[in-house]
């Protein structure tokens, strides 16, 4: 397995049809570039294999896992089921892959863009991972 140090998050954007927030077509634009997909309606797609790097952040795809929400988030909010489901499913590659909040990156913490929309709020994503990691870490007392 390669060394995974940073999950980072993309949106799909506007994309070069202009119409990637068709769920379909976003999918199949990007199965190939990114881990997962997150649809609006909480679906979570399979992109490339996680042992495979992907093709989303140039330098960083050696030793990230990419995941990509669905829609131009410039324009509108990640619904609140995208948000909910993309909250665990980072959660669980966090506990996977041993990292912490802080090795959530959005694309533009890296690179010059503004993905992944400037309607998602990175640091909120970071404490709520921390929220759901931490209670996942307590003993279960019967
Ligand atoms: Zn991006």
């Amino acid at each position: 397995m390669r060394e995974i140090d940073r999950i980072v998050l993309h949106h799909s954007g506007r994309g070069v049809f202009g119409m990637l927030e068709f769920p379909i077509f976003t999918n199949l634009m990007h199965k190939n570039k990114y881990h997962f997909l997150v649809e609006r309606d909480g679906k979570v797609y399979n992109g490339r294999p996680i042992e495979i790097p992907g093709e989303h952040t140039d330098a960083y795809d050696p030793h990230s896992v990419g995941i990509c929400l669905i829609g131009n988030l410039n324009k509108r909010v990640p619904t609140e089921k995208q948000n909910r489901v993309l909250i665990n499913l980072v959660s669980g590659i966090c506990q996977e892959f041993h990292l912490s909040p802080s090795d959530i990156y959005g694309h533009r913490e890296l690179e010059q863009t503004i993905c992944p929309g400037r309607n998602v709020n990175l640091d909120e994503i970071r404490g709520q991972v921390e929220e759901t990691l931490f209670v996942d870490s307590l003993p279960v007392i019967f």
